[in-house]
C-alpha cells in the first residue's frame, strides 16, 4: 500500500515519517480501488432492490450487513486521510477523532431521519436514487485514481 499526495499525486511508501509531500500536499493512504469496489457492490443491491417489484412490508431497513459494509464505503476515504494525522507534529488525534464521530455520527442521524420522512412516501425511487449516487461516487473515486478528472 502507498500513500498518495493529494495535491500533485506523488506516491510513496507508507514507512515514509512525514506527513507532507514535498510539494506540501498532504498524504492520504490509496484507498481508492476498494472504496470503487464496495461503493458499486452497495449501490448495484440498492438499485437491484428497488427495481424488484415484490413490496416487503415491515422491516425495510438495511440489514446490519449492508448498513456496515456502507459505512466502511464511505469512510475509508475518511480512514485514508485519518491515517496521517498520526504523522502530523499539531493534531490531537484524540480530540479530532471525538470531532469527527460526533459530527459524523450526527450527520449520519439526520440523514437517516430526513430519509425515513421521505423514503416512506417515495422509497423505491429513493432506494433507485441512492443506488445510482453511490455508483456515481465510486466512479468518480475510480476517475480520479486513474487520473482521467481531478478536483
Ligand atoms: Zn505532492
Amino acid at each position: 500500500m502507498n500513500f498518495v499526495c493529494t495535491r500533485c499525486g506523488r506516491k510513496e511508501a507508507v514507512t515514509t515519517r512525514a506527513a507532507h509531500c514535498t510539494c506540501g500536499g498532504l498524504w492520504k493512504l490509496e484507498a481508492d480501488l476498494p472504496a470503487f469496489v464496495l461503493l458499486s457492490a452497495i449501490g448495484a443491491g440498492m438499485i437491484k432492490e428497488s427495481l424488484s417489484k415484490e413490496e416487503s412490508n415491515g422491516n425495510d431497513s438495511f440489514s446490519f450487513k449492508t448498513m456496515l459494509l456502507l459505512a466502511l464505503a464511505t469512510s475509508i476515504d475518511a480512514l485514508a486521510v485519518g491515517i496521517t494525522f498520526a504523522l502530523l507534529p499539531d493534531v490531537n488525534v484524540p480530540l479530532a477523532v471525538c470531532l469527527i464521530g460526533i459530527t459524523t455520527f450526527v450527520c449520519s442521524a439526520a440523514g437517516l431521519k430526513v430519509g425515513n420522512l421521505f423514503g416512506l412516501k417515495y422509497k423505491a425511487k429513493a432506494e433507485l436514487a441512492g443506488g445510482i449516487i453511490l455508483i456515481l461516487i465510486g466512479l468518480k473515486i475510480l476517475l480520479e485514481h486513474l487520473g482521467v478528472i481531478s478536483f
